[in-house]
């Protein structure tokens, strides 16, 4: 049993009647391209949504000097005119709870697109576009449950509620990591990702590697007598496979769940610039899960020794092998958690069914809270299609059902005073 002051009709009611205005909204996000390093007119839109909530809104800088942290991924870019966006409610000394999203996305690829992936279309129930998946969708669902609780009693989202709209979720973490470090922290937090309506109770180490190796080129007549960067990046990738087969060997519960938790994605390949001249230099990213025992810098030495085994052992002029990005220690929380049972409870009450935990080969800011912090934290949000890739879709359907969870799990925790209130299932 889930108390709530508000009956299961009441909620679906209210969420159904905010409903048209959460698709717009998500259109409105979606078309606010927000890949990093361009979150602000996105971050601007998320001011506007918690202002009109009734949240007190600040932008949370993130000092440069984050880079330094040893639980912060490496950034690409300054984080000059970067911010978070946080919205809060004034605390009154009970329970408190936040609300964690991400505002970025990734790039495009518009090839096999067949829509713009920044002029969202509504099709069959799915909204197509960037982002729409990963993350928009759950900003929606997030929205559309303060909403809905607005609609029935403002009082039910009036203190000791936030709601944080972070940056670099999908290449470092530091914006998560950043507003910890500054003190914005709950007793409980959500994070509404794409998790299909189950809940997503952790995630594995990632560490992004960067390979460049130079080769001097030449041209095409002597191609046969140079070496080709474009074969040497097939053998790499061939032992990197080889690589990732050993880190696959006995995963580490409970990631022995899932039946290859530790991808390495080989996500960039750049090489030359002409067609008649060998390239000059090869340049890799990789994103490399792993299990926790072995470190980033062991993954770093491990591609470096790969590589330099390829190009003869002395490891060759313009060789660089480095970390960027992502140094992402796994987590997970366990599925005996008084949250987990209360999203459940939450969901089976108005759905009908108890939504399945699981953990992924992937990571989410959730390891911030979790590990460093000891807070429950977990994702739960819409069902999704193809998130990072083209034509990205968020079932709307899903959106609606999963912000009435959202909703009642809310008032249950505010009015029953946090986790504790809330009776398992
Ligand atoms: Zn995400």
């Amino acid at each position: 049993m889930i108390r709530s002051p508000f009956s299961n009709e009441q909620l679906l009611n209210a969420v159904a009647g905010e409903m048209e205005g959460a698709v717009q909204l998500l259109k409105e996000l979606v078309s606010r391209n927000s890949v990093v390093g361009e979150e602000r007119g996105a971050q601007e839109f998320v001011e506007e949504i918690l202002a009109e909530l009734g949240f007190s809104v600040e932008r949370v800088l993130i000092a440069e000097s984050i880079a330094q942290d040893s639980l912060a991924g490496v950034p690409s870019l300054s984080y000059e005119g970067r911010f978070n966006v946080l919205g809060t409610t004034p605390r009154d000394g009970g329970p408190t709870l936040l609300l964690n999203g991400h505002i970025d996305v990734v790039p495009v690829n518009r090839v096999t697109w067949s829509t713009d992936p920044f002029s969202p279309v509504v099709r069959d129930g799915w909204l197509y576009g960037r982002g729409a998946g990963d993350m928009k969708g759950g900003f929606a669902m997030a929205f559309l449950a303060l909403r809905a609780l607005r609609s029935l009693d403002p009082g039910v989202i009036d203190k000791n509620l936030s709601f944080l709209s972070v940056i670099e979720e999908e290449c470092t973490g530091n914006g998560t990591l950043a507003s910890i470090r500054q003190g914005i922290v709950a007793d409980v937090v959500v994070l509404p990702e794409p998790t299909d309506l189950r809940i997503l109770l952790g995630g594995i180490p990632i560490t992004w590697v960067k390979v460049s190796v130079g080769f001097g080129g030449g041209h095409a007549e002597s191609s046969d007598r140079l070496a080709s960067p474009a074969d040497v990046a097939g053998r790499i990738i061939a032992d990197l496979r080889r690589f990732e087969s050993r880190l696959n060997a006995s995963p580490n519960p409970p990631f022995d769940t899932i039946t290859h938790p530790y991808n390495i994605n080989v996500g960039v390949v750049h090489l030359g610039e002409w067609a008649s001249s060998v390239p000059g230099e090869l340049k890799l990213e990789l994103r490399v899960g792993h299990p926790s025992e072995i470190s980033d810098d062991d993954i770093i030495t491990e591609v470096s020794s790969i590589v330099s085994k390829i190009l003869g052992g002395a490891g060759g002029p313009g060789l660089k092998v480095q970390g960027h990005g992502f140094r992402a220690e796994g987590y997970s929380l366990p599925s005996s958690d008084r949250l987990v049972k209360a999203i459940g409870a939450a969901h089976h009450s108005l759905h009908g069914n108890v939504p399945v935990s699981e953990v992924l080969g992937s990571t989410t800011d959730a390891r911030y809270y979790i590990n460093q912090l000891g807070i429950p934290a977990l994702c739960f949000g819409p069902i999704v299609r193809n998130m990072h890739g083209s034509n990205e879709s968020v079932d709307l359907r899903s959106i609606e059902m999963g912000a009435a969870t959202l909703a009642k799990f809310i008032a249950a925790y505010q009015f029953g005073g946090g986790l504790r209130g809330i009776e398992d299932a």
